[in-house]
């Protein structure tokens, strides 16, 4: 199932996968997951705000079924396993349970969460987001993606009714219990000398959108005295977010800049970065942001137009999740054999966390990443660990489902 998902939004130059949701190839792997499903003889159908779930059997708010699966978005020039191994994986566990012979007393769902990454709009986890209500769709019908396009616009050019996105409590109803399966970001599988591991907990983490404005100018006849650069005061925050992370213990990632109007030989008008930080300590984060959002003085945060230099907003925020820990256990139990499976801490995000925030209950597994290298094309996973993985999931749904 891997091999055909392989070639879709794969830059050839890089082999990177640039999958932004809503695109050409997000639409194509929704087709690959409607086929599966099809051939399965699974009851597909998309939610309102682009979910897709497979159901072997007919959930009811009164039978609400074990649900597993991932997402297929990546994040630009992403590898090929964050996501498509935790929706493969569910297919092949149940194909698993059905060569058992396993006849499941609730139904069992595999699902695809629509712009897990956040890749094109900015705020990950759209879908689960939108799904348990923790985004506001007018919000997130208004941001707006390289090109200028609003989701409002994407969503509806894809032929989806922008206004039916939403906290859809019906879709969430069905949803009894929710395991997500995803390869490791780290390597604390290769340390423990486990192919598969049980998540503990996922670190509160988010992203804040930093506009830093000055003037646009010629970069030759402009003395450096009458420059306003917006450039200047960005490369302070980038270090200063080094230094104030180091201090707390956490992490901070000034991953995406765009420069505007991006000439080599103008002083720029605006620069705006994106800050992602995280950490244990949820006290820290929010202190780190603090610290960058008050270095710069006649910081105004909120809206645009707000009039000071630099405006602060916040894009997302998630607080620490942490999984149900009877659940997990018992995950760790089942997975594990005859010794119970590690459990670990992650520094990223799921919508495993999102829907755990939302009062599902949800855990995760973890399969072993060999250089723990993830969010690039050099990502991987050993087809032996991932077999594994599929094993482990098919016990934990049929434990989950008898
Ligand atoms: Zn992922």
């Amino acid at each position: 199932m891997l091999e055909p998902l392989a070639r879709i939004g794969r830059d050839p130059a890089t082999g990177g996968y640039v999958r932004d949701a809503w695109s050409a190839a997000d639409m194509e792997l929704r087709e690959w997951f409607a086929g599966e499903a099809g051939r399965r003889g699974l009851d597909l159908r998309e939610d309102r705000n682009g979910n897709l779930w497979a159901w072997w059997g007919s959930p009811s708010r009164e039978r609400p079924g074990v649900v597993t699966g991932s997402h297929l978005d990546s994040v630009r020039q992403g590898g090929a396993y964050d996501g498509p191994l935790g929706v493969v994986s569910a297919f092949a566990a149940l194909d698993l349970l059905r060569g058992r012979g396993t006849e499941p007393s609730v139904p069992v769902g595999v699902a695809c969460f629509t712009d897990e990454e956040g890749a094109r709009f900015g705020v990950p986890c759209m879908g689960s987001r939108l799904l348990t209500g923790a985004l506001e769709p007018g919000r997130a019908l208004a941001l707006t993606d390289d090109a200028g396009d609003t989701l409002a616009d994407v969503v509806a050019e894809q032929g989806r009714e922008p206004h039916a996105l939403g906290r859809d409590d019906e879709t969430l109803a069905m949803i009894g219990t929710f395991v997500e399966l995803h390869v490791e970001q780290g390597r604390a599988l290769v340390h423990e000398g486990r192919p598969v591991g049980v998540g503990q907990a996922i670190w509160p983490h988010g992203r804040w959108r930093f506009d830093f404005r000055g003037r646009a100018d010629h970069a030759g006849t402009t003395r450096l005295a009458d420059r306003d650069d917006p450039m200047v005061p960005f490369a302070r925050m980038v270090l200063a977010a080094r230094t104030a992370a180091a201090e707390r213990g956490v992490v901070a990632t000034v991953g995406k800049v765009r420069v505007s109007p991006g000439n080599a030989n103008a002083i720029p008008g605006l620069v705006s970065a994106w800050l992602d930080a995280r950490g244990a300590d949820e006290a820290a984060v929010r202190d780190l942001v603090a610290e960058l959002a008050r270095a710069e003085g006649d910081v105004v945060a909120g809206g645009p137009g707000a009039g000071g230099r630099v405006e602060v907003r916040e894009e997302s925020w998630t607080p620490v999740v942490d999984f149900d820990v009877p659940l997990r256990e018992r995950l760790a139990r089942v997975a594990g054999g005859d010794t119970p499976a590690p459990i670990l801490p992650t520094g990223a995000g799921h919508d495993a966390g999102i829907l755990a925030t939302a009062g599902v209950p949800s855990a995760m597994l973890f399969v072993r990443n060999p250089t723990g290298v993830s969010h690039s094309p050099h990502e991987h996973a050993e087809q032996a660990d991932c077999e594994a993985g599929v094993v482990a999931l098919a016990d934990v749904l049929e434990d989950l489902c008898r």
